[in-house]
């Protein structure tokens, strides 16, 4: 940050206008959550309760703080709201403030480029986060979300990053190039069936866009590392509770092709790539080193 800005104006002041603008982005991610996959407009009409269909006054959708002096629920017919929207809240906030530690307040060359990267990277954490939501939810990731996060990503490492145009180019058309080829296409060559969903290879190219070859990369190995993980959990809790479902991890849409009786239970991929390029925009050099001196050390053991 600019000494004069540190100067004049206390850590404290920016983060906590950091924490409130995120909380108000992920109410907006709320609202985009619930009502995009439904197909209904995310500006109109504003927020009401889906139970009583009352409006919900401003006072009453303070984020985070409204939840809990409402003790979470509607001020009109007592209806519970999901923990789920104040907990989105409360971790865009902690991103927001995290990626203001990044940028602003991480020596920038000066302070209005350190507050352009700010929100830049900010809106990129939240359209990772509202479209792995989403993912999470529906099985779909939106389209107007990835096509355009991929010319802003571009846009913004040519012009503003001043990052050349070759490795967001390359991060992009090859993250598509990948997913698509080997999984989107590959899978059904080999089982006939569909296997990831057409949403990834674009969510990747969105990935890349921003964080370049190496980014995209990381993003989808640990991304497919902890999906890998948290299925394979799944599938020895559903083991031990028979009944449900064998687990797989998929993002297709063959729902309709099977019979729902031998339907697999899906876990979305969208979501753990959404996690893999988080880790990488925060712990991503120190993860890498991390790895590296792991695999140089297995190796020098044989
Ligand atoms: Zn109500």
């Amino acid at each position: 940050m600019d000494a004069f800005f540190l100067e004049v104006v206390p850590t404290w002041q920016p983060v906590l206008l950091a924490a409130v603008f995120g909380a108000m982005w992920g109410s907006f991610a709320n609202v985009v959550i619930v009502r995009w996959p439904l197909g209904l407009s995310v500006v109109r009409p504003g927020s009401h309760c889906t139970a009583c269909k009352q409006p919900i006054r401003f006072y009453d959708n303070v984020p985070i703080i409204s939840y809990f002096l409402l003790k979470g629920k509607c001020r009109h017919c007592g209806t519970r709201f999901s923990f789920r929207y104040v907990l989105v809240e409360i971790s865009m906030a902690l991103l927001s403030v995290a990626v203001l530690q990044m940028t602003l307040l991480s020596n920038p060359p000066g302070f209005l480029f350190g507050l352009t990267e700010y929100f830049i990277w900010f809106a990129f954490i939240w359209a990772l986060f509202t479209a792995g939501a989403i993912d999470l939810e529906t099985f779909l990731l939106p389209d107007a979300i990835t096509l355009p996060g991929i010319g802003v990503g571009l846009l913004v490492n040519i012009f503003v990053l001043k990052n050349g145009w070759i490795d967001p180019l390359t991060g992009a058309a090859g993250s598509y190039a990948v997913l698509s080829l080997l999984f989107v296409h590959g899978y059904k060559l080999l089982t006939g069936k569909n296997g990831m969903g057409e949403g990834d290879p674009k969510f990747l190219a969105m990935i890349g866009a921003f964080l370049g070859v190496r980014g995209a990369g990381f993003s989808l190995f640990a991304g497919a590392f902890q999906g890998l993980l948290i299925g394979s959990l799944l599938v020895l809790y559903r083991r031990k509770n028979p009944g449900q479902p064998d687990l797989e991890i998929s993002d297709g849409d063959d729902a309709t092709e099977v019979d729902s009786r031998f339907r697999k239970a899906r876990v979305p991929f969208g979501p753990f790539l959404a996690l893999g390029a988080i880790e990488y925009f925060f712990f991503g050099d120190y993860l890498i080193q991390q790895y590296t001196a792991a695999v140089a050390y297995l190796i020098g053991a044989v």
